[in-house]
């Protein structure tokens, strides 16, 4: 069990593994490959510069991939904590779908970005909600550049590292869900949050496997997220110092 106190703080990173159990796969589950590309290959500037249709053929399948699916009792228990904690809970994740939301999760930060937001790839308007899917053609901009998803590809610039870096240095509870550990800058958030000389900070790890960052975790929950997750709080505990 983790211990929540009135004036903890705590950070949440969450990763593909979060929303393995409501039927998105994550990139290792699913083999690494999408038509036999490694998905590295597909996600990535390099990949748009040469065949954007081909990217959004990609990110249109994740799209569909992504309807009638539903948040799992991970995500709920999150949103749940966020009612109690309120802005002393601050969930960072790693996925771009929008199941966090689905469950009631309010304050989200997508570190890579949203499924289904697109941006333009030439001028600076911000990204915009889209649902759209582009088999056969690549949607342009007023400003003649080429609408592209609003994802942080594989070589790219992960989005809000300031408000995390302000997050982690506060935080006095670190705990990540369902992420291996090997894609930086995310895996190296716990090292940031024990580093930042503070009090002593308590980190967790909740997943079916150990990460690659095992030794930076004071504790490690071995299980999938939906069955463990929700076991892992006092709720009753919770309600009483509920904002
Ligand atoms: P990853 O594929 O590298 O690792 C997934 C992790 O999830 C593994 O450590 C695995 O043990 C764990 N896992 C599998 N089933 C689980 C379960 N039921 N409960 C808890 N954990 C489980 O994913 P990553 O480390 O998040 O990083 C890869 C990148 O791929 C990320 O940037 C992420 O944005 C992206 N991605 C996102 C989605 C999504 O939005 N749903 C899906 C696939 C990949
Ligand atoms: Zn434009």
């Amino acid at each position: 069990m983790i211990d929540i106190g009135v004036s903890d703080r705590v950070f949440v990173l969450t990763g593909a593994g979060v929303s393995a159990e409501s039927g998105l796969p994550t990139f290792r589950g699913a083999g690494g490959l999408w038509r036999g590309y490694r998905v590295e290959d597909v996600a990535s500037p390099v990949a748009w510069a040469r065949d954007p249709l081909m990217v959004w053929q990609f990110y249109s399948m994740r799209r569909k991939a992504h309807r009638g699916k539903q948040p799992n009792p991970a995500h709920l228990a999150l949103a749940k904590l966020e009612k109690a904690l309120g802005e002393r809970l601050f969930l960072c994740t790693q996925n771009v779908d929008k199941l966090h939301e689905q469950a009631g999760s309010r304050r989200v930060v997508h570190m890579h970005g949203r499924l289904f937001q697109s941006r333009c790839d030439r001028c600076d308007r911000p990204p915009f909600d889209d649902e759209n899917c582009y088999e056969d053609h690549v949607p342009r901009c007023d400003c003649g550049g080429q609408i592209r998803p609003h994802i942080c590809w594989f070589g790219e610039m992960p989005y809000e590292l300031e408000r995390i870096a302000r997050e982690l240095e506060r935080c006095t509870v670190f705990m990540a869900v369902g992420t291996s550990g090997v894609v930086y800058p995310a895996a190296a958030f716990v090292a940031q949050a024990r580093a930042s000389g503070k009090q002593r900070v308590r980190t967790y790890y909740v997943g079916p496997e150990e990460p690659a960052n095992r030794a930076l975790f004071n504790e490690c929950f071995l299980g999938k997220a939906g069955e463990s997750l929700p076991r892992l709080f006092h709720w009753s505990q919770l309600s009483a110092i509920s904002v």
